[in-house]
C-alpha cells in the first residue's frame, strides 16, 4: 500500500522511521503541490493509490476530506514545543532527526516530533454571542 505525505515540508528522519514502524510494507509518496479544495486532495491521494496520508493543510480542507470519505486514514504529527525564541537551527538542543523550527512572523518555535495520531473529526468550538 501507499501512504501519502501531503505537505510542503519534507518528513523528518524520525517521522519516516515511525511511518515504517506503523505501516511496514507501505511506500511513502510525497505530494508537495498546493491544493484549492479537500476534494482535490482526496482525488490526488486516490490517484496515487494511497490508503492513508499525513496531511499538513488547513483544517477546513481536512474537514472536507473527512466529509467526503470518513474512512480515509488521515494522520498528523504531534509536535511538542521545546523552546520559543531560541537560536533555531543553532540551538544546542536542536536534533535534525526529530526537530523542526517554525517561523511565524518574527516568532521562532522549536518543536520535536513525538508521534502520529489519526484525525477522527474536526470540531467547531462555539461561544455564545
Ligand atoms: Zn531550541
Amino acid at each position: 500500500m501507499n501512504i501519502g505525505w501531503v505537505s510542503r515540508r519534507e518528513p523528518l528522519p524520525a517521522q519516516i522511521r515511525e511511518l515504517k514502524r506503523l505501516y511496514p510494507n507501505a511506500r511513502l509518496i510525497r505530494i508537495g503541490k498546493s491544493f484549492q479544495s479537500g476534494g482535490e486532495v482526496l482525488l490526488e491521494l486516490q490517484r496515487r493509490r494511497c490508503r492513508a496520508a499525513v496531511i499538513i493543510l488547513p483544517k477546513s480542507l481536512i474537514a472536507r476530506i473527512l466529509e467526503l470519505d470518513p474512512t480515509f486514514e488521515i494522520l498528523y504529527p504531534v509536535m511538542q514545543v521545546i523552546h520559543k525564541n531560541c537560536e533555531g537551527e543553532r540551538c544546542c538542543e536542536f536534533d535534525p532527526e526529530t526537530d523542526s523550527i517554525l517561523h511565524t512572523g518574527r516568532l521562532v518555535t522549536h518543536v520535536r516530533f513525538s508521534r502520529f495520531e489519526q484525525i477522527r473529526d474536526i470540531e467547531v468550538v462555539g461561544a455564545e454571542i
